[in-house]
């Protein structure tokens, strides 16, 4: 019998036999979360020798869940996810017109998921825009509940729109053309805090060696210039003595091997991580940068195909693949499984399974080696050999 995942005292404890949800995902969703779960339990398999074992635990949303249910996100979905408190998902369709939950919206908000991790580094092998894709090796903390995403937004020369003009322009001079659209972006001391602090903790535990707070605050200065002052106080008060401040490290005395804590802006972080990116390690960002950030980041080192995701709270956390649905290949057992297999070593590294997580990452790593990869990654590959996605999850976990 499987048990469920439990949080206590800031830790997880996770028996031999945890029970995980999952939710396959629409489209092409089936096709690789089936080679994701045989390449999931052979790692397993091979790191524990029978002793471990994952209970997986189908949970319906997007079509599936529609057609079964008549709802597009079940209220069970969300408590099932609740009780568990980990859980995986594929791609969901979007359904255009209103009225529809967005899954990832409601979960962040139920489960306050306020930190979306995103590693971004490169396999050898994969075809990159870059003459040293090997450099980048970042993980992105990007803020997931406040800034200009959390939906206070009014379309122009609405009732809502024209009030809130002609409040900042009677109330506080503000210089505002009639008839705009306005969206509103707070950023809080808590939410910057928990987000940084989050991310030194990351770094600490994964011996990384900087902190880099991404912020536009010349320009934003009480907003974004917030979140590298309270990124600065938290990493001072709640780590004081395990961080340094980049302008602390004098010539000579080094960094004492703490984490380095360093800030940049948003413009010229683009360009830093283009042209010094062995210079940056774990990134804290708002909602807007860490978005932008995340996704040029990961076209640096061959796109979005391998690119993993989680969104995690304190206690909670949901992990994805980061790509979409991809419907015209839905069936075909054709497109690359990588960007879900990758979403669990995430999964399984946060919750203590580190073995299986480089286990998955080898396999895939060797995979890659021996050149027989799915279409998008063949067509760009020299001398490789186009497979489908259950080949591919065949020869990862030939070299788990
Ligand atoms: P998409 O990511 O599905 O496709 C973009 C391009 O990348 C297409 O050419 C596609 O064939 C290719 N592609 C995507 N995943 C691939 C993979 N694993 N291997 C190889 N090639 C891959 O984006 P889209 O076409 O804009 O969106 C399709 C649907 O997915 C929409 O309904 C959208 O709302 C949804 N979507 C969902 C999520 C999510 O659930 N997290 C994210 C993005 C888009």
């Amino acid at each position: 019998m499987g048990e469920r995942i439990r949080f206590e005292d800031g830790r997880w404890i996770v028996s031999d036999r945890p029970v995980i949800p999952f939710i396959e995902g629409d489209g092409t969703g089936p096709d690789i979360w089936r080679a994701a779960r045989r390449v999931f339990d052979a790692a397993v398999e091979k790191t524990a020798r029978g002793k471990r074992r994952v209970e997986w635990l189908e949970i319906l949303a997007g079509e599936k869940a529609f057609k079964e249910t008549g709802s597009w996100l079940p209220d069970a979905t969300l408590e099932t996810i609740r009780q568990h408190r980990v859980a995986i998902k594929g791609p969901l369709t979007t359904p255009v017109g209103g009225g529809i939950r967005s899954l990832n919206v409601t979960l962040r908000q139920l489960l306050d998921l306020y930190a979306c991790v995103r590693p971004v580094r490169y396999f050898p092998g994969v075809p990159s825009p870059m003459r040293e894709p090997q450099k980048l090796d970042v993980v992105i903390f990007r803020e997931n509940i406040e800034d200009v995403y959390s939906g206070v937004e009014y379309r122009a020369s609405t009732p809502e729109a024209d009030a809130l003009i002609a409040f900042l322009t009677e109330r506080f001079g503000a210089k505002i053309r009639p008839g705009s659209a306005i969206g509103i972006k707070p950023m809080s001391k808590f939410g910057s805090q928990r987000l940084v602090a989050k991310a030194i903790a990351y770094a600490l535990s994964a011996g990384r060696r900087s902190v880099t707070l991404v912020h536009k605050g010349n320009i934003m200065k009480f907003t974004e210039g917030g979140f590298r002052e309270w990124g600065y106080e938290i990493a001072k008060e709640r780590f004081g003595d395990k961080t340094v401040p980049e302008s602390e490290v004098g010539s000579g005395t080094g960094d004492g091997g703490r984490v380095v804590i360093k800030d940049r802006i948003t413009d010229a972080m683009f360009a830093q991580l283009v042209l010094r990116p062995d210079e940056y390690s774990v990134i804290a960002a708002p909602n807007l940068n860490g978005d932008l950030l995340s996704d040029a980041a990961a076209a640096q080192v061959g796109g979005l195909g391998l690119a993993p995701g989680g969104n995690v709270g304190d206690g909670y956390a949901v992990y994805e693949a980061t790509h979409g649905t991809a419907p015209k290949y839905a069936g075909l057992d054709k497109v690359n499984p990588g960007s879900v297999i990758l979403s669990g070593a995430m999964m399984f590294e946060e919750l203590g399974w580190t073995d299986v997580s480089a286990a998955i990452v080898r396999g895939l790593e060797g995979a890659l080696r021996s050149r027989r990869v799915t279409y998008d990654l063949a067509r760009l590959m020299p001398d490789a050999t186009e497979v489908s996605t259950s080949s591919f999850a065949e020869c990862i976990i030939e070299h788990v």
